[in-house]
């Protein structure tokens, strides 16, 4: 269940813009180059997944030369990110899907012109992709109005109060999409991110030194 205000929301966004900055939308990769990415940085840091992606492009210049190549050099190039038996195979059914859903075309550019919830349900049914992952490229890649929910976003939306201490990641991210105004979601998203690394950290977090620390539930029951 969502427990908090927008207006709680924008004060946040503002207070952290002020420390990590404003940030306006720019394309940060094409679509099928995020979803790729994003498939990397499962379950590693982001060192280890661009260097993967680095390998697993110079290897395959192209996406179609991946969806003809074998699942074990795919494997190959892309092992600094790990798991790469499971990643392997998944990037390859991907693309395969994509390929069969756009008459053999290797592109996602017609989500551009769809209702963003229409997208997110087209690219939840790739193997493999979640709703971060789908919120993930359509932010990114186009713009669209979504927030991701990674797992900073999620250990500091529970920190402050605004979710349940159970409430499950896939919710977290249904349930803070609706909420957050839609103008501050990329750069909510960005700089909760920068906050999560630097102060709210997953173990002993700065609350000392945090902006946030007269919203903020947790901190509030540490001084009781
Ligand atoms: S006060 Fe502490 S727990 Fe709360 S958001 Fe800041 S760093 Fe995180």
């Amino acid at each position: 269940m969502m427990k908090v205000d927008p207006k709680i929301i924008r004060e946040v966004d503002n207070l952290l813009a002020q420390v990590y900055g404003h940030k306006r939308w720019r394309k940060h990769a094409e679509p099928i180059d995020e979803l790729i990415v994003t498939v990397l940085s499962q379950h590693t840091n982001d060192v280890n997944r661009d260097k993967a992606f680095r390998q697993l492009k110079r290897r395959f210049p192209n996406w179609e030369q991946v969806l003809r190549a074998p699942v074990r050099s795919i494997a190959s190039a892309i092992k600094p990110a790990g798991l790469s038996n499971q990643k392997a195979p998944r990037i390859k059914a991907m693309l395969q899907k994509i390929a069969e859903t756009n008459d053999g075309k290797l592109s996602l550019d017609f989500l551009k012109d769809m209702p963003v919830s229409e997208a997110v349900n087209w690219l939840k049914k790739l193997p493999g992709v979640g709703p971060k992952t789908a919120a993930c490229v359509l932010l990114f890649s186009f713009g669209k109005p979504v927030f991701p929910v990674d797992t900073h976003i999620y250990r500091i939306s529970k920190r402050l109060g605004w979710l349940d201490e159970k409430v499950s990641e896939a919710k977290a991210n249904e349930l803070l999409d609706k909420v957050v105004p839609d103008e501050i979601k990329y750069q909510l998203h960005l700089n909760m991110i920068a906050h999560g690394r630097s102060i709210c950290k997953p173990q002993n977090p700065r609350c000392q030194e945090c902006v946030l620390k007269h919203l903020c539930r947790y901190m509030s029951q540490r001084q009781k």
